[in-house]
């Protein structure tokens, strides 16, 4: 069974990407798993710091090993979006195989400072245990939170140079990179943003290092293929599996007022999981 690191590797050949996918719970993690291996193709799971202390940090890796090694199916666990050294160790520590340090609000010397920290921390555990563990950084502000936003936030879609990725993957060690190429966590409501698929591929080039889309929520076909095409070998989708979660749970509650059986509550949840990742993971792996 081949590694997160050779399946991203992969990707380059391929021209295609990795679905990054969120959860908070045992149903999205069913959905999701459901839609990868109807169309075979390896998937990341994802849980920023909130979303990994409601299902449990133990208990979510735990959950993902499972599927992985009963399976013998190329699931991986990410911590995404951590934000200090010590919620990046916790996660390295429980077995996860990616993280990322979300140091993009801090200074570039202090981003540089702490993402090293963790990378030198990852590259120990790699020596020691031989579990291979990727790190990735973050430059560029793009926001935050899995959620409907009604305009662009303040401060954010400042697009990344790719000569200053280039000076923090050189100083850091990175192993992918998450920078602003025009997408912004969460969904627009006044409009959708545009990836410039032309800086993805000048970073990537500069950088020697996969480019990790965030914010891929609501963006148009044309955005994520032209930026795969460019070089990102993985893409996050959280809001979109988020809000197909909410209403369909919704309508199932206002439509059986009388069902009380949690598995029958939540199936058609998981269904509308399973059909957004779907469609999503047709469109990263050039299936559609
Ligand atoms: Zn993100």
């Amino acid at each position: 069974m081949k590694t997160l690191r050779e399946c991203i590797a992969d990707t380059k050949e391929k021209k295609v990407a990795i679905g990054h996918f969120n959860i908070s719970n045992i149903e999205a993690l069913h959905g999701i798993y459901s839609a990868a291996k109807k169309l075979n193709v390896p998937v990341i799971i994802g849980v920023s710091e909130g979303e990994e202390t409601f299902i449990g940090l133990e208990e979510v890796a735990t959950l993902v090993a499972t599927l992985r090694t009963r399976d013998q199916y190329p699931i991986f666990l990410n911590a995404d979006h951590h934000a200090s050294f010590e919620s990046v160790k916790r996660c390295i520590d429980a077995g996860f195989d990616a993280v990322i340090i979300d140091a993009a609000k801090l200074s570039f010397e202090e981003n540089v400072a702490l993402t090293k920290q963790c990378v030198d921390y990852a590259r120990s555990v790699t020596a020691s245990t031989g579990r291979d563990i990727l790190v990735e950084g973050e430059i560029g502000y793009i926001g935050s939170g899995s959620n409907i936003k009604d305009s662009i936030p303040e401060g954010a879609g400042v697009l990344t140079k790719p000569e200053e990725a280039k000076h923090f993957v050189e100083q850091t060690g990175v192993d992918l990179l998450a920078a602003s190429v025009g997408s912004i966590h969460g969904l627009i409501k006044s409009g959708k943003p545009h990836i410039h698929a032309d800086l993805v591929a000048q970073i990537v080039t500069e950088t020697g290092i996969p480019l990790v889309l965030h914010g891929g929520s609501g963006l148009r076909d044309e955005d994520f293929t032209n930026a795969i095409a460019a070089g990102t070998a993985i893409v996050h989708i959280n809001s979109e599996i988020r809000l197909a979660y909410r209403d369909a749970l919704k309508k199932f509650l206002t439509e059986n007022e009388n069902e009380i059986t949690p598995s029958k509550i939540l199936q058609p949840a998981i269904d509308a999981i399973e059909a957004v990742v779907e469609s999503r993971l047709k469109l990263f792996n050039g299936l559609a």
